[in-house]
């Protein structure tokens, strides 16, 4: 575990005269030594009235007063928002990031709130800055361990109360390679890419009384996300001219500031690099996008191709994808990851492109399409039911190769699934396969077999009937694998008893 509560002095003064801050507080000086989370004297009066740049979308929504009514208060968000202004100092890899989160009461009545801060699980990455509720009164006696910023409330939490916490933080990005402890992730930098994924302090979802921060694992993905809002304010320095962002929504900025909103999103992720070449294709009303090297154009190509593909089919095939812009981007690293409207590609597959369909590059292209539908939509407890999401995105290739390329289904099934002779049960959490290849085995492959053994099970018009009512009625929550039997349940009472023996603890 690690603690974190070092405090940017500067930072209330300096915090909107941006590059300034960037070149002292964020530099990769000597660090000043820890400072306990309480000591809370050390707290600049927060600058929570002026975090942004002007905006008209920028307003905070700011909680009625106190009234003398036995009235709860009016509710001002249904989910969280986010209005983030980030500075990225490219060159120096160093952001200054202004943050202001709006909660709406989680239903169950917490006496504190739990914020997610993904990069303080990196040593020397995360540096908080000012902590304020949205009055402008310090927070008192937060506590930041691990990924959890444990924030106690200062007055009972009202049901339909909304409570805002605004804060000031930097970032001093680390490598993308940063050491098998870690576990493979996007975040960071590599020579040519900054990735901005897991980036900023988030609320977890509240379930059965308590905030879900799980604890990071080597391998699988441990996050939990609600939906949410997001408008996002970036502005680059210290880059070339030829820098691009990629991101989860469409740049809707103008002059230098790079400006994005987006609704009811579980992430909001950036990738900024001076060397992407860009793709764009319209399939009705959302724009597709992708971004890649130019080294490996022949493979971006195929890889954008996919995407469009794969993302008509399953837009046709499981219901309509519900955001603007879709972005594909190749990782500069070996591995991939899905975010709500991007996802990375892993630059390996693109070296072993060759031209036809029977290929990694073309499966993982398709499964991670997948994800919008299998984790952007259908949300899952990622850490504790990975099968919900990786089980489905594998079984989404398979749909993807019988439908659009038949002619390389055989070798889908023999080098994707078959060559690793898939076993194991596949309702296990992240932390109980013992490493990476039995998880992916069990969850992933195995987790396909399962879905194609009750598709022969129920027949495929009643099992194609039951994906998309699954995801019309999960389409925005967290499901779970209860929820998932209780709807089968609704449209086949075939026996699969057999089936729950063989694939499930
Ligand atoms: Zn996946």
């Amino acid at each position: 575990m690690k603690m974190k509560g070092k405090m940017c002095f500067r930072f209330g003064i300096l915090v909107f005269v941006g590059l300034l801050w960037l070149t002292s507080c964020a530099a990769p000086t000597p660090t000043p030594p820890p400072v306990t989370p309480t000591s809370t004297a050390t707290l600049q009066h927060p600058t929570a009235t002026a975090p942004l740049p002007a905006s008209p979308t920028a307003t905070p929504n700011i909680p009625p007063k106190a009234s003398p009514t036995p009235e709860p208060p009016l509710p001002t968000v249904i989910r969280p928002r986010y209005t983030i202004s980030a500075a990225l100092d490219y060159g120096r890899k160093t952001l200054a990031i202004s943050e202001q989160v709006e909660i709406p009461h989680p239903g169950d009545s917490p006496d504190n709130i739990v914020l997610v801060v993904q990069p303080n699980w990196y040593p020397g990455v995360f540096d908080l800055g000012t902590l304020a509720w949205g009055d402008g009164v310090p927070v008192e006696a937060y506590s930041l361990e691990g990924i959890r910023l444990t924030i106690p409330l200062d007055s009972p939490w009202q049901a339909g109360e909304t409570r805002t916490i605004s804060m000031t933080y930097s970032l001093s990005l680390p490598p993308v390679e940063r050491g098998d402890e870690f576990g493979p992730n996007p975040f960071g930098y590599t020579n040519r890419q900054v990735n901005l994924t897991d980036w900023h302090p988030f609320v977890p979802p509240f379930i059965n009384g308590e905030w879900v921060a799980h604890t990071p694992w080597f391998y699988g993905e441990h996050l939990v996300y609600p939906l949410a809002d997001y408008t996002v304010e970036i502005q680059l320095a210290n880059a070339p001219d030829s820098t691009v962002i990629a991101a989860s929504g469409l740049d809707r900025g103008e002059g230098d500031i790079h400006r994005y909103q987006m609704e009811a999103t579980r992430t909001f992720v950036w990738s900024v690099s001076p060397e992407y070449r860009v793709y764009r294709q319209q399939v009705g009303d959302v724009t597709i996008l992708g971004y890649g090297f130019p080294f490996d154009a022949i493979g971006g190509e195929a890889a954008f191709q996919t995407t469009v593909e794969a993302f008509e089919f399953y837009n046709q095939q499981f219901g309509p994808y519900p955001h603007e812009s879709l972005s594909m981007v190749q990782a500069d690293f070996n591995h991939g990851m899905e975010y709500n409207g991007l996802y990375f590609l892993s630059r390996a597959f693109y070296n072993t492109y060759d031209g036809s369909a029977a290929t990694y590059l073309v499966a993982i292209a398709a499964h991670e399409t997948s994800h919008q539908w299998w984790f952007g939509m259908v949300g899952n407890d990622q850490a504790l039911e990975p099968w919900l999401d990786e089980a489905f995105a594998t079984f989404s290739e398979r749909l993807f190769y019988e439908n659009l390329h038949p002619e390389a289904l055989d070798w889908w099934l023999a080098y994707r699934v078959n060559y690793y002779e898939p076993q194991g049960l596949i309702d296990g959490n992240i932390y109980d396969y013992g490493g990476y290849r039995p998880y992916r085995d069990a969850v992933y492959l195995n987790g396909m077999n399962f879905l194609t053994a009750l598709r022969a099970a129920i027949g495929e018009d009643v099992f194609t009937a039951f994906l998309q009512d699954y995801l019309t009625r999960e389409s925005g929550k967290i499901a779970t694998a209860d929820d998932f039997f209780a709807i089968l349940s609704e449209h086949s009472d075939a026996d699969i008893g057999n089936l729950l023996v063989q694939y499930f603890r």
